[in-house]
């Protein structure tokens, strides 16, 4: 399996607008964050999960080339609000992509981009999509999906456990609490991603202590934070970080 980090920040993404901290003008490119989003290449399916507002972007900078499956792991717009360029990859490929996620996700997809749903007219683009709402695990060819409800701001929201090529990856990037069920289906993987903040709590996301703390509980091969704030400094907080846990950067690419 081969993982691309596309996007590591928050919602706001680093820097911040109109903020003027350190880390937000640092030339460190560590420190530029796009919206969270990764891309997993394994048994030849390449799979996104979330289409945020720089999906564009994360796209053309990273050079992703195919997308057979799209996966949501919630309705909130910094996860979802690029999703309409996903129409290039339906033209590039000439195929319909499966598209991901809980029932109450696929039900806000469906609002968010009713037109997906109309007959395409000629010479105009549109997603040529397929909204499949799901609660169980299923198979992406021969990547296995587990869908995870975890808790994250009082609406439905999936983490993922992918494994393929004998390999298993889980990427929770939204999430306040895990319940005993879902860390069990994350512990001891290959490579794990979860929500990290910022140092401050806060009410919807697990802080960069906590993550650390679950982390180390659930002893992935590789761990990593993601989801962060303008409060993390790329090279302080990975300084900091206990052995065999990692700060990702956009377009880190790790072999899992
Ligand atoms: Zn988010
Ligand atoms: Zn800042
Ligand atoms: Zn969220």
């Amino acid at each position: 399996m081969k993982l691309t980090f596309l996007g590591t920040g928050t919602s706001s993404g680093v820097p911040v607008i109109g903020c003027l901290c350190a880390v937000c003008r640092s030339h460190d490119p560590h420190n530029k964050r796009r919206r969270a989003s990764i891309y997993i290449q394994a048994t030849g399916q390449h799979i996104i999960i979330d289409t945020p507002p720089d999906f564009r972007d994360q796209v053309l900078t990273f050079g992703m080339r195919r997308v057979d499956a799209v996966l949501i792991t919630h309705a909130h717009a910094d996860h979802v609000f690029g999703f309409d360029d996903i129409r290039r990859f339906n033209e590039v490929q000439d195929t319909v992509i499966p598209v991901y996620g809980s029932p109450a996700t696929m039900a806000a997809m469906n609002h968010f981009f009713p037109y997906v749903h109309q007959v395409a007219q000629p010479g105009l683009s549109c997603p040529r999509v397929d909204f499949q709402a799901v609660a169980a695990p299923f198979a992406i060819g021969p990547v296995r999906i587990e869908p995870l409800p975890v808790e994250h701001a009082g609406i439905e929201t999936y983490g993922y456990r992918l494994e393929a090529d004998g390999r298993t990856l889980g990427y929770v990037p939204d999430c306040h609490r895990l319940s005993a069920a879902v860390a069990q289906r994350l512990r001891g993987l290959d490579c794990l991603i979860l929500d990290g903040l910022r140092r401050k709590p806060h009410p919807t996301h697990f802080t960069l202590d906590q993550s650390v703390a679950e982390l180390k509980r659930l002893s992935a091969r590789r761990s990593f934070i993601t989801h962060m704030t303008h409060d993390l400094d790329y090279e302080t907080t990975a300084q900091a970080l206990p052995a065999g846990i990692e700060i990702p950067y956009d377009g880190l690419i790790v072999e899992v």
